[in-house]
């Protein structure tokens, strides 16, 4: 038996299924001396299945969607893995029938991403730094300091790309929705999507406070507080700590928020 980790997926026809795929064939092809892609149709050749499992470790099946039928395959033949994921249900739903977004499937790869290190008890950023560029937004009401109620009800967001050597002002977005409408409770879900939508492509949210959605953005976001007056500021603090961020980003939907 040798010490590889063996990823079985379902290579669903979705957009989760090919994020899970583009992001095996990438966690594959940077880690070649731990990981391998093992065939999940060999399921129904018992030889050719006892021989790709014969040079592995440990194995990780990945499910695209809740129909498992990956994990519904192993079951009827009686066959474990060392560990289950399903993708759509940790990030909420991506079974639509198309290709998949750049920001989907950069989620998928920091989920698959986690569960290997898991299974290799080793972090295989170690050598590599920060490899992951991250969209970074700040609430504001003037553009200079982020503003003084929930971060849901900035007038704008600013936002930045951090990478691991620069971060740079990337625009400006209004948002639209909410601005002046003090009718709307903090914590109201509709916020909570709008507030989302405005923030499509982002990974990271940070304000001085943020409302009861913080639960429902979590989901989506990484959702920083920070106890800073000015944006300039933040984004230091922030630049600080973007290792733990990229952390909280891989996490998905089971994240918590972070305090700076
Ligand atoms: S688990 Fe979902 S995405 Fe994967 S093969 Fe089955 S139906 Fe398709």
């Amino acid at each position: 038996m040798g010490d590889k980790v063996l990823i079985f997926s379902c290579d669903g026809g979705n957009e989760a299924g090919v994020a899970v795929s583009k992001a095996c064939i990438r966690i594959w092809e940077e880690n070649p001396d731990d990981i391998k892609i093992g065939c999940l149709s060999a399921l129904i050749v018992p030889w050719k299945f006892n021989e790709v499992m014969k040079d592995s470790g440990k194995s990780i099946l990945i499910d695209a969607c809740d129909v498992q039928c990956g994990k519904k395959l192993f079951e009827r033949e009686g066959i474990s893995v060392d560990r289950y994921i399903e993708v759509s249900s940790s990030l909420g739903h991506n079974k639509e029938k198309k290709l998949n977004s750049e920001q989907l499937e950069k989620k998928v790869y920091g989920i698959i991403h986690k569960e290997m290190e898991i299974l290799l008890g080793k972090n295989l950023f170690q050598d590599k730094k920060i490899q992951e560029d991250f969209l970074i937004a700040f609430g504001t009401d003037d553009g200079k300091n982020l503003n003084d109620d929930h971060v849901g009800m900035a007038k704008y967001f600013y936002v930045y790309r951090f990478s691991d050597n620069k971060k740079e002002f990337i625009e400006r977005r209004e948002n639209v929705r909410f601005k002046g409408d003090e009718s709307v409770k903090h914590g109201d879900p509709e916020k909570a999507r709008a507030t989302s939508s405005v923030l499509e492509g982002i990974d990271v949210v940070v304000g001085r406070k943020f409302g009861p959605n913080i639960i429902r953005l979590l989901k989506e976001f990484v959702c920083v507080v920070v106890r800073k007056d000015s944006i300039s500021n933040a984004i230091e603090a922030a630049y600080r700590s973007r290792e733990k961020i990229l952390d909280l980003k891989n996490k998905g939907r089971d994240r918590k928020h972070m305090v700076l």
